[in-house]
């Protein structure tokens, strides 16, 4: 008995466990939020993510279908099987360590991971997307930090405090570490995918996935050089991507050139800063209850 004990006990402990890995929380700006402008350590500032301009009412059914459908994007560019991607057998069934969830700058995610940085997505002024380069983790899996100088801000921590990074300086837990902005980010819209979800949410997934990956050490692809893509996919971190990938999904690839001329492997890269973990499927409460009936039918068996 105390065996089936044990037993359930790290089945159940298996199933529940949050991770120890890092989430990174999507801050999708919505209007409720107001007009504040929230500042990064880069110095950027965000305001109102406008659907509207994507050819969507503005209706908080809407805001969720979106917002959540590019959470499922952002989570499969992370959480392919990488034994089948590297055809690496002994990689079978396992995927990068890190977890994504909608929620606010300044909140701790609804996941409870104690470990976790902001992406904030809204309109904002300058690129498509920026990132604080290896905030997260450093492509040798230590600790992220802060690359800049203190020229470079003011500085916020998502409270508000003011806090002067210099180089080497590590980034503290829940900061913004990426700015994405959706108000630039529209030019890459073709007019006839105004409205089309799918189309729409690979324009958002692809971007956010390219600054998380600058988060996590990741340098820019040479789109002119070789590269190795994976399922013929366009890349994530390449730059001079042609404007038509960007309506499709893109991955993490293989074997490359980086924009300073070396040679990379974003994948492999990626396995190093965070490690990896197994691709399990979470059950429904009810297979739950099946497995605590069954005990209770299992015991009650013994018994006699
Ligand atoms: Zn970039």
């Amino acid at each position: 008995m105390k065996k089936i004990i044990t037993y359930v006990v790290s089945v159940t402990m298996g199933i529940m466990a949050s991770s120890e890995a890092v989430t990174v929380v999507l801050d999708f700006n919505d209007p409720t939020q107001g007009t504040t402008e929230r500042t990064n350590k880069r110095g950027d500032t965000i305001d109102t993510f406008d659907i509207r301009s994507y050819g969507f009412d503005d209706t908080a059914a809407n805001r969720t279908a979106l917002t959540n459908r590019i959470l499922e994007e952002v989570k499969a560019d992370f959480h392919f099987d990488i034994g089948q991607v590297t055809g690496n057998s002994a990689m079978n069934g396992k995927r990068l360590d890190i977890n994504f969830v909608i929620g606010d700058a300044g909140v701790a995610p609804s996941n409870g991971d104690s470990e976790y940085y902001v992406v904030q997505i809204g309109t904002g002024d300058g690129a498509f997307g920026v990132a604080v380069d290896s905030s997260i983790r450093r492509a040798d899996g230590s600790a992220g930090y802060y690359q800049g100088d203190s020229s470079v801000g003011p500085p916020t921590t998502p409270g508000g405090d003011l806090v002067v990074f210099n180089h080497g300086d590590a980034v503290p837990n829940g900061a913004i570490v990426s700015s994405v902005y959706a108000s630039n980010l529209v030019i890459q819209l073709y007019s006839t995918d105004r409205g089309d979800i799918e189309r729409v949410t690979n324009l958002f997934s692809g971007t956010i996935s390219h600054e998380v990956g600058h988060a996590l050490s990741l340098k820019h692809l040479d789109f002119s050089k070789a590269h190795t893509k994976v399922n013929g996919k366009g890349s994530i971190m390449a730059t001079g991507l042609p404007r038509f990938e960007w309506r499709y999904d893109r991955h993490f690839t293989l074997a490359g050139t980086d924009e300073d001329g070396d040679a990379t492997n974003p994948i492999d890269q990626l396995q190093t800063a965070l490690g990896v973990t197994n691709i399990t499927q979470v059950p429904e409460p009810s297979s739950l209850l099946c497995l605590f009936a069954g005990l209770g039918i299992f015991t009650l068996y013994r018994k006699r």
